[in-house]
């Protein structure tokens, strides 16, 4: 999936390699996300991905301090510059982003006194281990109020704060592999590429679904395939928004599917909220997520909707099911059953601060507000004769690959063959929205040299109805 290639800007800028100290004064972060990056070469339609081009040259440098070091001071000043230029560049990137998921807007300053702590909360979050820099306490209120949000008893649910969605899934499906050892599982093609990763990390049998042009999941190809593969028990990865084009499965028709094809009481559903299994709950239409019905986990990111520094994650899952992937580790004093060892314990302070200052109400309000952006996002996107494409229950517009990479880069868009989305968060204002399509319509009558070159056609990605080349421009 070329959409999914995160090249993240502060990767880049932190490869620091080399030692050779260059005078401050030649370092110009600012310049470095605008340069020319990885150009890939056209393949059959494809970018191809490239790795490491300018990295090595726009890459800050590590400098052995002088020994005359606390006379002349050069190594901190060389290293003062470098951060006030990165800084600005952070800044002006949080400016101008729209692609991915990420509310970049957020007010922690309460918890900067944490900083020079080393706070780890290694092995299990009920089991207290013997390191006692941790944020258990922390840690566990927020588990409860996402167990509360998902429906499930204090004491009947397990879970713990990740790194990531990524990790939400790999935990998710792992505990479904553990259950059904020689289980088979099914995602849909449009899956978070994670979904697969597990697959071949596990080296489970893996059923790729085929999905409908809103990017749900096919329901009739789902039940052909579970009919294919009838003698062995189904792990299901289930989306609650997909990434490129934010749909919703149906959750309640796949469990019924499971029921009648013969699966009852053989099947493990993970469900991936990583973007909108948190915005969903205060959708008004929109299906519940619930441990009521028979899922085994849901895992959100952290950083995603709620937004936060460090990327962070939360799943939560059945305790009956997590025996099945724990083991007991005397060195810890605690039980193994988390993906990652040590384990951040700043990212729970920041979702129990973020949590505790929004509530219910707050998060409600801001996706409302986020899906009405969306909406008029889409109306002036299609209004400019823009194809676009907005899921009934989704902030996510999806439109017609802008053909300019400058542009691209500036807004970071995530695009995947012929489409881009902006997936629009509590910090896009519908007047940055303005702006955006304001510029796309500029560069968008340079590129296709006034009308000379025909914008694509993309009614495969979007349908007929939503797209606007000159085929389907007038509902043909
Ligand atoms: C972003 C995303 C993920 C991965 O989450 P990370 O926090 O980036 O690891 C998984 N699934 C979906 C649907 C996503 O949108």
């Amino acid at each position: 999936m070329v959409g999914s290639v995160v090249v993240n800007d502060s990767v880049v800028l932190l490869q620091v390699i080399g030692k050779v100290k260059p005078p401050a004064e030649e370092i110009e972060p600012a310049e470095i996300p605008t340069r020319s990056a990885p150009s890939g070469s056209e393949n059959g339609g494809k970018k191809e991905i490239v790795l490491g081009r300018n990295l090595h040259s726009s890459s800050f440098r590590i400098t052995e301090p002088e020994e005359d070091e606390e006379l002349t001071g050069d190594c901190e000043a060389y290293m003062a510059s470098v951060l006030a230029k990165y800084r600005r560049n952070l800044v002006e990137r949080t400016k101008h982003h729209l692609g991915y998921p990420y509310n970049l807007d957020f007010e922690y300053g309460a918890l900067s006194q944490l900083q020079p702590f080393s706070i780890n909360n290694l092995g299990d979050p009920f089991i207290e281990s013997n390191y006692g820099v941790h944020s258990r306490q922390f840690e566990v209120g927020v588990l409860d109020w996402f167990a509360r949000l998902w429906e499930l008893e204090k004491n009947e649910y397990w879970g713990y704060i990740t790194n990531c969605g990524t990790e939400g899934n790999l935990h998710g499906i792992l505990i479904g592999r553990e259950v059904f050892p020689d289980g088979v599982l099914y995602a849909s093609r449009e899956s978070h590429y994670s979904v697969f990763k597990a697959a071949r990390m596990y080296r489970m049998d893996c059923v790729k679904v085929k999905t409908l042009v809103s990017g749900e999941i096919d329901c009739s190809d789902f039940q052909a395939k579970l009919i294919e593969n009838q003698e062995k028990p189904a792990i299901v990865n289930v989306n609650i928004g997909t990434t490129v084009k934010g749909a919703v499965d149906d959750l309640d028709l796949v469990i019924k599917l499971l029921e009648e094809s013969g699966f009852e009481n053989r099947f493990y559903i993970h469900c991936d909220g990583a973007l909108f299994g948190l915005m969903m709950p205060f959708v008004k239409r929109a299906p519940k997520v619930t441990f009521r019905k028979p899922i085994g986990s849901v895992s959100v990111s952290g950083h995603k909707f709620i937004g936060c520094p460090v990327p962070c994650g939360v799943q939560i899952t059945r305790k009956t099911h997590i025996n099945a992937v724990s083991r007991d580790v005397e060195y810890l004093a605690s039980r193994d059953a988390t993906i990652m060892g040590s384990r951040n314990g700043h990212a729970p302070l920041f979702l129990w601060y973020a949590l505790n200052r929004k509530g219910y109400r707050g998060f409600q309000k801001e996706v409302q507000r986020c899906l009405l952006s969306a909406h008029f996002l889409k109306g002036r996107l299609r209004a400019a004769g823009i194809g676009a494409m907005l899921n009934e229950l989704s902030s996510t517009v999806v439109f017609e690959r802008p053909q300019d990479d400058e542009f691209v880069r500036k807004w970071q868009l995530a695009c995947e063959g012929n489409i881009a989305h902006v997936v629009v968060m509590p910090n896009v204002t519908v007047e940055k929205l303005c702006v955006f399509v304001d510029e796309l319509v500029r560069v968008r009558s340079v590129w296709s040299s006034g009308g000379e070159i025909s914008p694509p056609c993309i009614a495969a990605e979007v349908g007929r109805e939503n797209c606007d080349c000159l085929l389907h421009l007038h509902g043909q």
